[in-house]
């Protein structure tokens, strides 16, 4: 197959080969459930969904898998301070994470297997890398022996004496070099805990993604995945167990990482405050507005994601606002194709105006080149305006041309969302909805418009054109634009 994708390791694109001849296996970090997904987590899962509906159309039979990270520091910190079991946060918020997914449109994995449902196959594997001497037991913890392992650091691109001058041992490790890392954590009081050779304890972080990547996909497979911020020291670690259990070159055969999501320049984080929640995005625009804005940028490129503080001291989200214009126009265009009388069935043969002739071609090219979403939405919007020429000049081409072309667009953009996740709607549901969204926050009430408009069509019948003018300038004032056609007016809010 012709597709290249850029590997963290190599540090270029390279040609992907399946292991398995038509078959391909994808693991991807997926989320530690503490608290509500944001939307630096959404543009991480809409990159790996987009990834793995491409290579699904691409003729591949996608094994994908998908971990949540249900035992944790964190997820214990939040049960202490909530009063609650650590059970009970994390299925809380795995319940939040799945109602996110849903809403983003997020097809879900073939496999999402749980860290506390893989314990067995976890303490199998830190034994393992125990009796090879790659780990060792130290006061009820085990850790894993980096010194044992060559080549760590190769991933994230780091030597272990560059690692070892920043590295810091805490007080209370008994870790033999301050490298080494816990894949095993002796239980505290009141902690959960499981049993193991080494005493009652808990799993590292790390060492997880190493056992399940292995249970549902094989010692070694074809693609590891995650956000950037897991290259190190995640990534590396799992890499080190895998490949220090099972053998040099065993684990992911390739690496993909997608781009961190920067608000109004700054990195994320809880403690600027800057944390935007998907659900809060979700009450102020249509979420797939949100996947159009991550699919315009490269999956691998810093994404700006900007929030404006109103006077009111409410939030706004520009780049968001723009992508929802842009999701509008789109759904307009699709909505106007529908309605333009176009012979139902599939295109007949014959010559088709470009670009039409070749959106799904060009599209494909886009996506072959390491997933470039930000060139395949480009070259859509090139078809998009060509849709919208020949609908606003029917004169512009040959009846049959026009007829064909716009056929041919009807099916072949909406084949292109599909892989993008996004003009999956009827245009209509997704119209209808932000009018109505846009008319709470801006104050308008749908049913005096519709009086208006009533008016202003009655005005037209009695000839009485300035009134009916007045009326329309009127609304416009108002942020309101009417459209005639055939089938009566319509509007929108602008
Ligand atoms: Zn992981």
């Amino acid at each position: 197959m012709n597709l290249r994708i850029f590997d963290t390791r190599e540090k270029r694109k390279v040609e992907l080969v399946p292991l398995r001849p038509g078959k391909l296996g994808i693991y991807a970090c997926g989320i530690t459930v503490y608290d509500v997904c944001h939307v630096g987590h959404a543009r991480m899962l809409v990159a790996f969904d987009v990834i793995v509906r491409h290579l699904r159309t691409s003729g591949l039979e996608v094994r994908f898998v998908r971990n949540v990270t249900d035992i944790d520091d964190k997820i214990i910190r939040r049960a202490a301070a909530e009063g609650v079991s650590a059970e009970a946060v994390a299925r809380k918020y795995e319940d939040a994470m799945a109602r996110d997914m849903v809403a983003l449109g997020i097809a879900p994995p073939d496999e999402e297997p749980r860290a506390t449902a893989s314990i067995d196959e976890i303490v199998a594997l830190i034994a393992r890398l125990c009796d090879q001497n790659l780990a060792y037991p130290a006061a009820g913890d085990v850790y894993f022996s980096v010194e044992s392992f060559p080549s760590y650091g190769a991933l994230s691109g780091q030597s272990t004496s560059d690692l070892q001058s920043g590295a810091r041992i805490e007080v209370d490790e008994d870790k033999r070099n301050p490298l080494d890392f816990a894949l095993w954590k002796g239980a505290k009081p009141g902690e959960p805990q499981w049993p193991s050779p080494w005493g009652p304890g808990r799993p590292g972080w790390h060492i997880e993604c190493s056992a399940m990547a292995s249970r549902y996909l094989g010692e070694t497979f074809d693609i590891h995945g995650g956000g950037a911020d897991l290259i190190f020291p995640h990534h590396e670690n799992e890499r080190a167990q895998s490949e220090g259990a099972f053998g040099i070159g065993t684990f992911a055969r390739h690496w993909l990482h997608s781009g961190m999501v920067n608000f109004g320049g700054e990195k994320m984080s809880k403690s600027l405050g800057n944390v935007v929640n998907i659900g809060r995005v979700a009450e102020a625009h249509d979420l797939e507005a949100l996947r159009l804005l991550f699919v315009s940028a490269h999956y691998r490129s810093p994404l700006s994601f900007d929030v404006a503080r109103q006077p009111d001291g409410s939030t706004t989200f520009p780049d968001l606002a723009a992508a929802e214009d842009r999701l509008d126009y789109f759904y307009r265009t699709l909505e106007r194709i529908d309605a333009a009388g176009l012979p139902p069935g599939p295109p007949t043969p014959g010559p088709v105006l470009a670009p039409a002739d070749r959106t799904v071609a060009a599209f494909t090219e886009a996506m072959n080149d390491d997933f470039n979403t930000a060139a395949a939405v480009g070259d859509l919007y090139e078809s998009f305006v060509l849709a919208n020429k020949l609908l606003d000049e029917p004169k512009s081409a040959p009846k049959d041309v026009r007829l064909r072309t716009l056929s041919v667009l009807r099916t072949d953009l909406r084949r292109c969302g599909e892989t993008l996740g996004i003009f999956r709607r009827v245009p209509s549901a997704f119209l209808l909805a932000r009018r109505e969204r846009l008319c709470r926050s801006r104050g308008i009430d749908a049913g005096v418009v519709e009086t208006e408009i009533a008016a202003r069509a009655a005005a037209r019948a009695s000839k009485n054109f300035t009134r009916a003018d007045e009326i329309r300038t009127d609304l416009k004032n108002r942020g309101i634009e009417l459209m005639d056609t055939a089938a009566g007016t319509s509007w929108r809010v602008v």
